[in-house]
């Protein structure tokens, strides 16, 4: 059975279409819909093995017309009769879903009733969800939480201190994100390192465009940065990450801002944005490297952050087996890796320079590369995640189970 994975965004839908055993068969990307210029990249891999890609240019009306394109695009490369079951990636399942859930029309409901929760997020995805089956009634649906993973998180850790009635009626409390991401990159470091993960403690660091830490003791998440949106936590490419609310309320009332532009603000064009006016870390790096003054207090803020939430967390977790890098990022920037471990062998993290310079997660076997030093009591790996992979998993697992 292929899986069919989409990440709905409000004028975009991504897919990744796997095999049964988890191959890549398909990808693309739809995007300006409801624009004059709309675009649809399509690529699918032949019977020959080899990939064939198209483009696609004109008015796409609206995300049917977006989804019945990756159909086709499926049909074409001759996979029409394989596809099985649709994955969708639901940014926020609430307390109310904490595993892949199979679709119905109670499950929209409740999926329905978290968008007070994640209204930047989560309309699109149910656009997605509806449109995918309406116009393929005969395919299971599988809805896969960026939150899920975490609802193991312990009260002290996810209950904030406001009054109780808050969190009882609003539902105010840390959730954390980039949770299918932390979970897959948990196992394969865990698979590497040829222990269960039952034994083990963590540290994942999810560092992309959005960026999030996780502490995992025995495979379940115990504390993660992000909370009830994707707003606290780390700096990330343009969101602010942690700041005292007060600074909303000074805003509000000194600079005549609406909450709109607030949390505009807040999430588009704070960040690394914010400080220097790139959120691309690449160029960020460039420029700290030419001797650009607000790139390199940007990396620095950047880099001090993560710093304080690993320190954190090692106290959270209270013993420490690996610390895991990943996503853009952390996959990639050897720079960031070592500025971050740089001194921390108090917990036990030696980073082995020659080993992380230029280490690409995605170049080691498995897509795992091991940074640290030889005789490190702390394990350092950079994983490639694959989030979409895991959505497909999960929904294989959630269909098994009805
Ligand atoms: P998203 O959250 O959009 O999936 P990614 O995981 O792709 O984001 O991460 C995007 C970030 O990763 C960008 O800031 C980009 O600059 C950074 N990145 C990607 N490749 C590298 C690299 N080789 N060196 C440094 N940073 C990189």
């Amino acid at each position: 059975m292929h899986v069919l994975v989409l990440n709905s965004g409000s004028s975009s839908i991504k897919y990744r279409s796997f095999d049964d055993q988890g191959t890549e068969i398909a990808s693309g990307l739809v995007e300006r819909i409801g624009e004059t210029d709309g675009r649809a990249t399509h690529r699918v891999l032949g019977p020959d093995g080899e990939w064939s890609s198209t483009v696609e240019e004109g008015a796409i009306d609206d995300h049917a017309a977006g989804f019945a394109g990756i159909v086709q695009a499926l049909e074409r490369g001759g996979y029409a009769q394989e596809l099985g079951a649709i994955g969708h990636r639901v940014v926020h399942g609430g307390a109310e879903f904490v595993e892949p859930t199979p679709i119905d029309e109670a499950v929209l409901e409740r999926i329905r009733a978290q968008v007070p929760l994640a209204p930047l997020h989560n309309p699109a995805n149910l656009t997605g969800i509806e449109v995918a089956s309406r116009l393929r009634p005969d395919l299971p649906q599988v809805a896969v939480f960026d939150t899920a993973f975490h609802g193991s998180l312990p009260p002290a850790a996810h209950r904030y201190a406001v009054p109780g009635s808050w969190h009882d009626q609003h539902g105010v409390r840390r959730y954390g994100f980039h949770g299918t991401s932390h979970a897959f990159v948990a196992r394969q470091a865990a698979a590497h390192l040829g222990r269960p993960l039952e034994d083990l403690a963590m540290i994942t660091l999810h560092l992309g465009n959005g960026a999030s830490l996780t502490a995992i003791d025995g495979g379940r998440s115990v504390e993660t940065s992000m909370g009830l949106s994707p707003l606290e936590g780390l700096v990330m490419g343009t969101r602010s990450g942690d700041l005292d609310p007060a600074v909303v309320f000074h805003l509000l009332r000194e600079a005549g801002l609406t909450p709109d532009e607030v949390e505009r603000t807040l999430n588009r064009e704070s960040g690394l944005l914010g400080l220097c006016g790139d959120n691309d870390l690449r160029v960020v790096e460039r420029r700290a490297g030419d001797g650009d003054g607000s790139a390199q207090l940007a990396l620095d803020v950047y880099v001090h952050r993560i710093r304080k939430y690993l320190g954190a967390y090692a106290a959270v977790l209270g013993r420490l087996d690996a610390i895991v890098f990943t996503a853009g990022v952390g996959e990639n920037a050897a720079g960031i890796r070592r500025r971050v471990c740089a001194g921390l062998g108090l917990l036990g993290i030696r980073l082995d320079d020659a080993r992380n310079e230029g280490a690409r997660a995605s170049e080691g076997p498995g897509g795992v590369v091991a940074l640290h030093h030889d005789d490190a009591e702390v394990a350092v790996l950079a994983v490639a995640t694959d989030e979409e992979l895991e959505i497909a998993e999960q929904t294989r697992s959630a269909l098994r189970r009805v």
